[in-house]
């Protein structure tokens, strides 16, 4: 047996380490120079200094239980490698002085804790409260699960939502979560999040926030671990083939062709079409993933003066272009450096790179009257960062029509929006197939 995972992002690199635990002969093709996929650092150059950033400001939640068991199992630490933020959301709008404020009382137990954090969160009135804890009774009963799929705006304005609370709690969550416009997202993969996170222990809606860089979190410990058990990790190598072969599949890059008795392709929807011309039975799973919609996030990085610092590690922005600033100086030790999130499409992305830096700068100091003009910034802009998580996206299974050749990729967790946590299940998916 000799298994070709083709993509190293998190999902062929969770699907290596299942298969090397059991000592399965396996190679790793990866396109560019570097694992991690979308999930990585990047370096940026200011001043002749250069500064080790991420791809995009990342958070995984304490209910991604497979990320957690995948990095315990490779030597990270997660005290070193993250903060553990409990629940609690600090949303300010550029319009209404008071914002939102939810703080789930963490010192009562599970559940209770939730519906006092609800009870109690400021910005929004009182029968909106009451409204927000039945609507959570309600999700509790209906165990999270939408039996039919519907846009997720529209559910929650069926089940009394106001648009006031909608604009202050559920659209920055919808955004952060599904990368995906509120009004054509889908409400029953929004509801499989929030489930996992809030039904059932108290520690699942953690937030957990990288303290040093992506891949040093990352991809670089799997792949110290990898090499470790001889796994054959072979980086810009991008495969241009596959072909159903004696044995199994001949797989080609540009230069050679190696046979393998397995593969799974671990790459991203959008490039499944491209190396699988000659297997034609997967016609069916790429016409369907060549139609996905994709979505952006950009990720503006503002430097201040090193003394520079935000009340919260962590605070949400409404009515504003801006809607997530996290002070990498409590995060990660780098001062003064703001990096600033906005998800999914919008009129941001008819701007330049230079006048997205401004304007959210001017937000910033719209909401932050204390910030000075910010020393430099730079746009790390992330087109195609997600697909985007609509009603009734049709997901591929891991299985295909090929025995011996599985999918894995963010996009075939179905239960998932684009994450960590659905890419590495979906790559420790393909190795169980194989080893079952
Ligand atoms: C800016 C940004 C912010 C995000 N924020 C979060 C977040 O906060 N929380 C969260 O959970 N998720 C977040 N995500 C999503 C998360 O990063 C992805 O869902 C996850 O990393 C996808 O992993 P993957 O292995 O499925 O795909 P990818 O990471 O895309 O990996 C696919 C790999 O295949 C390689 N490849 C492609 N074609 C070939 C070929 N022909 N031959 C060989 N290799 C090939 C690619 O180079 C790539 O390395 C974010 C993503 C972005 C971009």
């Amino acid at each position: 047996m000799h298994i070709a995972i083709i993509g190293g992002g998190m999902a062929g690199l969770s699907a290596a380490t299942a298969l090397a635990e059991e000592g399965i002969k396996t190679t790793l093709y990866e396109a560019a120079p570097h694992f991690g996929g979308r999930a990585r650092s990047v370096a940026i150059e200011f001043n002749s200094q250069t500064f080790q950033v991420d791809n995009g400001q990342h958070i995984l939640l304490g209910a991604y239980k497979e990320t957690l068991k995948l990095l315990d199992k490779v030597g990270v630490d997660e005290k070193s490698a993250f903060t553990r933020l409990p629940l609690a959301l600090n949303m300010l709008s550029a319009h209404n002085k008071q914002g939102f404020k939810l703080d789930c009382a963490n010192f009562l137990p599970h559940p209770i804790n939730q519906l006092f954090g609800f009870l109690l969160c400021q910005g929004i009135s009182f029968s909106e409260r009451i409204s927000t804890i039945l609507f959570m009774v309600k999700l509790k009963k209906i165990s999270y699960l939408l039996t039919e799929d519907e846009p997720l705006n529209d559910f929650l304005l069926k089940n009394g939502q106001s648009h006031h609370l909608i604009n202050m709690l559920w659209e920055p969550l919808c955004l952060a979560a599904l990368n995906t416009p509120i009004e054509s997202a889908s409400g029953k993969i929004f509801l499989n999040v929030l489930g996992d996170a809030f039904n059932h222990q108290k520690t699942d809606s953690d937030f957990l926030i990288p303290k040093l860089d992506l891949s040093q979190i990352l991809s670089t410990p799997i792949a110290r671990y990898l090499q470790a058990k001889e796994v054959n990790l072979l980086t810009n190598k991008r495969i241009r083939s596959i072909k159903p072969s004696k044995n199994g599949f001949e797989v080609s890059t540009r230069l050679e062709s190696v046979e393998f008795s397995h593969v799974i392709i671990a790459t991203t929807a959008k490039k499944l079409k491209e190396m699988t011309v000659n297997l034609p039975k997967l016609d069916f799973v790429t016409s369907q993933t060549e139609q996905y919609e994709d979505q952006p996030i950009y990720t503006i990085y503002l430097q201040y003066p090193c003394h520079i610092k935000l009340a919260l590690p962590m605070q949400g922005l409404v009515d504003t272009t801006s809607q997530w600033v996290f002070d990498r100086g409590q995060l990660c030790g780098q001062y003064g450096l703001m990096a600033v999130v906005i998800s999914a499409q919008g009129k941001h992305q008819k701007l330049t790179q230079e006048m997205l830096a401004l304007k959210v700068a001017q937000e910033l100091q719209h909401v932050f009257p204390q910030l000075p003009k910010p020393l430099w910034h730079k746009v790390i802009a992330e087109k195609r960062a997600t697909f985007s998580c609509s009603v009734n996206l049709p997901r591929p299974a891991n299985i295909t029509p090929y025995q011996h050749l599985y999918l894995a990729g963010d996009y075939t967790y179905a239960d998932y929006p684009a994450t960590i946590e659905g890419a590495v299940r979906s790559g420790l998916a393909c190795a169980s197939l194989i080893l079952k």
